[in-house]
């Protein structure tokens, strides 16, 4: 992931974090700039913002979720 200077658009680097959640979803990062001219350092904050597609394991539990509502002619009807 590249961090960019707030001040001068330089590159910067991400020198720490500090998981601001237990499950790491909203993170400060610690940065550094690398412009020797301006040396800044600063925090940025990355969080979690949602799913695009959830992971396969949660797929497919929704799907055996959805099965399991289903009758047996239902579900034979629908894998058949
Ligand atoms: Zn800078």
């Amino acid at each position: 992931m590249r961090i960019e200077c707030p001040h001068c658009l330089q590159k910067a680097v991400i020198t720490s974090r500090n998981n601001l959640t237990e499950a790491k979803t909203v993170v400060d990062l610690y940065c550094k700039c690398t412009n020797p001219a301006c040396e800044a350092t600063f925090v940025c904050i990355m969080s979690f913002k949602h799913d695009l597609n959830p992971p396969a394991k949660t797929t497919a539990q929704i799907a055996q979720n959805l099965l399991n509502h289903l009758s047996q002619e239902e579900r034979a009807q629908l894998l058949g």
